[in-house]
């Protein structure tokens, strides 16, 4: 029996297919490289040592489906396929519900025919919205999404809720991620975004590596210590661990279950660059900008739940996190294009 990872060359994807095997699972990838390379599983192989089957196919493409599970023994789905630029799902709002919604509506329509039942789904912190009070727990509200990218999020936790309500065969393990940085080790696989980086690490390394003149902070009056935007950091690799740990639930046929995986800590954007400066001595020149649409003052989890019923808690901190993302940005320049 194996499992399968959609969207599993992708950043968090590829660091999770690390981790399942090196627990001793069979892992079965599918992703139709629409955001990412073929050549991070020849890396995640050379990490495990270990062989990744891997479909080049779409979640929209219902007969790919079809095939790969009429072939495979799958037991369990690990869905990361999706897009995920919140930036680019406001103007392409139809592009994000047709491949995020429709795309797993076929994907769990053939998983049920197959009689495969369980999936763990990559949800968002963006479900809280502008929290009321931080940290968050997995029983604060969701709340009104501020782009299309983080209402599929929403949409699909309620569509994957009420399809296990529905037949309680299901077991569905939504995670809410906060804000996945750092990578393996290894320093072979780590983000490798498409243009210009939207999110915080990726445009500090692209600087520290000489891509990008300066970092654009956007705004310092924010209602945090020191004006920049507070958020909770979390190291790939104790995310992709949070997978492994939360097929424990799926195993306990434990129904519908929601966690948080994120530290419990909030580091603001001058936080992020000053310990970036230290743990790699790379200088980060910056500047102040105008308030990026839909930002958030500050969010961060608490993962205590995560913690007593999964026995997951995060491991690393926001050095290593910069040493990593520094380690895997310095030795690919290009991503995977080297
Ligand atoms: P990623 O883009 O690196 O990985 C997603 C993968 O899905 C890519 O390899 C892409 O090629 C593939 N994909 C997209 N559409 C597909 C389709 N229709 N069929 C098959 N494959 C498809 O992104 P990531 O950062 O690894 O994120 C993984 C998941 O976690 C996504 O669902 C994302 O929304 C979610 N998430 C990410 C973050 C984050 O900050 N990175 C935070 C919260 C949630
Ligand atoms: N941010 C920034 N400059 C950038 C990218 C992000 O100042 O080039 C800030 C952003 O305003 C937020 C924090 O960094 O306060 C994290 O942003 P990111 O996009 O990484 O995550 P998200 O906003 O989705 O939590």
């Amino acid at each position: 029996m194996a499992i399968l990872v959609t969207g599993g060359a992708g950043y968090i994807g590829s660091h999770t297919v690390v981790e399942l095997q090196n627990a001793g699972y069979d892992v079965v990838v599918l992703d139709n490289l629409s955001n990412s390379s073929e050549k991070s599983l020849e890396r995640v192989e050379k990490i495990t040592g270990k062989k990744v089957t891997f479909y080049k196919a779409d979640i929209l493409d219902r007969e790919a489906l079809e095939e790969i599970f009429n072939k495979e023994q799958i037991e369990c789905v690990i869905h990361f396929a999706g897009l995920k630029a919140v930036g680019e799902s406001v103007a392409k709002p139809w592009e994000y519900y047709q491949n995020n919604v429709a795309g797993t509506l076929i994907l769990v329509d053939v998983m049920r025919q197959h009689g495969v039942k369980n999936i763990i789904f990559s949800s968002s912190s963006t479900v809280y919205g502008m929290p009321d009070a931080i940290p968050v727990t997995e029983k604060s509200p969701k709340k009104d999404c501020t782009n299309p990218y983080g209402w599929t999020k929403s949409m699909l936790e309620q569509i994957l809720s009420d399809i296990q309500k529905a037949d309680p065969e299901w077991n569905v393990i939504l995670l809410r991620y906060f804000n996945p940085i750092g990578a393996h080790q290894s320093g072979t696989i780590g983000e490798n975004p498409n243009g210009i980086p939207n999110n915080l690490m990726p445009y500090i390394t692209q600087v520290a590596v000489g891509k990008r003149p300066e970092l654009g902070i956007f705004g310092n009056d924010y209602n945090t210590p020191d004006g920049t935007g507070v958020r909770d950091y979390i190291h790939v690799v104790d995310l992709a661990d949070g997978h492994v740990k939360a097929l424990k639930k799926v195993q306990e046929n434990a129904g519908l279950c929601i966690y948080n995986l994120g530290t419990g800590v909030g580091y603001s954007v001058l936080d992020l660059v000053k310990t970036f400066e230290e743990t790699t001595g790379v200088k980060i020149p910056y500047s102040i900008k105008e308030r990026r649409a839909g930002d958030i003052d500050a969010n961060y989890a608490d993962a205590t739940k995560a913690k007593e019923e999964l026995g997951w808690e995060a491991k690393y901190g926001v050095k290593e996190m910069c040493a990593d993302s520094w380690r895997w940005q310095s030795q690919n320049p290009n991503g995977y294009e080297d």
